[in-house]
């Protein structure tokens, strides 16, 4: 596949944005039916008639669900319809049993808002087209391929748990303007609703679990000109990183396509994030394909002013004005405060502060230790294998002397391959700061005895020749050791 290097790309061609969010609401049963939607059960295992489209079944709406739908409208300040009505959007598809998705079509829960997310600095306004309501399909599962996809697959396997999980669709106005920023805006913005999510209540948000996904639309322009290129749809997106690499990706395949002359197809494409492109899937359909009517066997929806007034009182702040409060209760500059932000760690650093530990050391662990270990696995930090709780537990190891930050990484190293608990994985792997003074004075004899010219330098008064000593006192002690100690007992004896 031909691509421009992305700075020729952007000198020429201006991206425009659209994103559209899916968000599986975490609440106890389905949205038409009493089914479980609890995560991981066996396959078919929470399913009735109505979510398995049996004949004859009805759908009830489930109140709580409308309630999350509400909230997150005017989180994202939007107007509240008084009055919608879900829609059926048919299409074929095994693993949506009644051939018909019940979603929301030309009369959305809400609609018309906004949101800001912060990047760099700077502030972004991102418009909000809609957020609506349906309900998720099933799962296929294809078995015997290399790739897990339908092509090269022996058979396949359905899996009706998820369908009818109660799913809110929020989608964007085309985003303009972000020019070489695009790819970052993008993941800013499902960065910003992931936090906005999670603070609502209303989700899990767990991307890698798929009760948070993004389809990402990318349209160039020429520069300097105003009508939108033709956009394509990148599916299956699943972590903060990939809604930027995927962006990314695709404009400088459309850059390379529209710069030879050529047409951009408006397809739905799949991102893989091995190989870090997209490829194509079905051309995609319009509206007219679905042949969307009203969902006759469902009343409409009309909340109450009263209600939705009183789901106002229960928001939390606007994400930007969170953003503000946190970076002054925990002291953080400018820098270091966008650093967190681009990183997604606010919710982690906020969670590991709540668990007792300082927010500067918070800050530290997530962004060097964590993070590192989240660009080799390629996955969001939130799905390193290691929580706020434990960062904050093995900073109480640090500050209270039982490991030093150097030996604090092996704990880390531990916990994320599953080991234990951060105290475990100090027993286990033998980590503990050797505090007795006999074994200190010991291994301070040894590098004494063995470094004779090092020590004439020490007293000659070159003080800084102490380094080598306690670095050798280090290694005998496999890094176990507390340097301030060591250095005052080799001063002790020498002096
Ligand atoms: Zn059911």
């Amino acid at each position: 596949m031909t691509v421009l290097p992305y700075a020729d790309a952007l000198a020429a061609y201006d991206p425009v944005l659209g994103l559209e969010v899916h968000v599986e609401l975490n609440t106890t049963s389905k949205m038409f039916c009493g089914c479980s939607t609890e995560f991981g059960a066996e396959p078919n295992t929470q399913v009735c008639p109505v979510c398995l489209g049996l004949p004859g079944s009805l759908p009830v709406v489930n109140a709580k669900a409308v309630e999350s739908a509400i909230r997150i409208g005017l989180a994202l300040n939007c107007t509240i319809a008084e009055w919608c009505r879900f829609a059926r959007k048919n299409y074929f598809y095994p693993d949506m049993p009644k051939n018909y998705q019940i979603s929301q079509y030309d009369e959305p829960i809400a609609y018309a808002g906004w949101t800001e997310v912060v990047l760099d600095g700077e502030i972004y306004r991102i418009g909000i087209e809609r957020a609506h309501m349906e309900e998720d399909t099933g799962k296929s599962l294809h078995v015997g391929g290399a790739t897990g996809r339908i092509h090269g697959a022996d058979y396949s396997l359905l899996d009706y748990n998820r369908s009818g999980v109660p799913l809110i669709e929020i989608v964007t106005k085309p985003v303009e303007g972000t020019g070489a920023k695009a790819p970052e805006v993008a993941r800013a913005y499902v960065t910003m609703l992931r936090d906005l999510l999670r603070a609502l209540g209303v989700s899990d948000v767990r991307m890698e679990q798929g009760s948070l996904r993004c389809d990402a639309n990318v349209s160039l322009r020429p520069v300097g000109t105003s009508s939108f290129g033709t956009r394509t749809e990148t599916k299956n997106v699943n972590s903060l990183r990939s809604v930027e690499r995927a962006v990314r990706y695709e404009i400088t395949r459309q850059a390379a396509i529209l710069a030879s002359g050529g047409r951009v197809i408006q397809e739905t494409r799949h991102w893989h994030e091995d190989s870090g492109i997209t490829t194509p899937g079905r051309n995609k359909e319009t509206a007219e394909d679905y042949r969307y009517f009203p969902e006759p066997d469902l009343v409409p929806i009309a909340p109450s002013r009263e209600w939705v007034e009183e789901l106002h009182e229960t928001l939390p702040e606007p994400p930007t004005v969170r953003l503000k409060r946190v970076r002054a209760d925990w002291g953080f500059s400018e820098l270091e405060m966008r650093d967190v932000v681009s990183a997604g760690a606010v919710n982690a650093i906020e969670a590991t502060v709540a668990a007792g530990a300082t927010p500067q050391s918070a800050r530290k662990w997530w962004l060097t230790e964590i993070a590192r270990h989240a660009n080799e696995v390629g996955v969001d930090l939130e799905a390193v294998g290691v929580t706020p709780q434990q960062v904050a537990e093995i900073q109480a190891l640090v500050e209270n002397g039982t490991i030093n930050d150097k030996l604090a990484r092996q704990v880390f190293e531990g916990v994320i391959a599953g080991e234990g608990s951060p105290a475990e994985v100090v027993t286990a792997r033998k980590l503990a700061i050797v505090s007795d003074e006999g074994a200190l004075a010991a291994a301070v004899n040894e590098a004494i005895n063995a470094n004779p010219d090092i020590v004439d330098k020490i007293k000659s008064g070159k003080v800084q020749a102490t380094g080598a000593l306690i670095g050798s006192v280090m290694k005998q002690m496999r890094g176990q050791a507390d340097a301030t100690r060591v250095r005052e007992m080799i001063l002790d004896k020498i002096g």
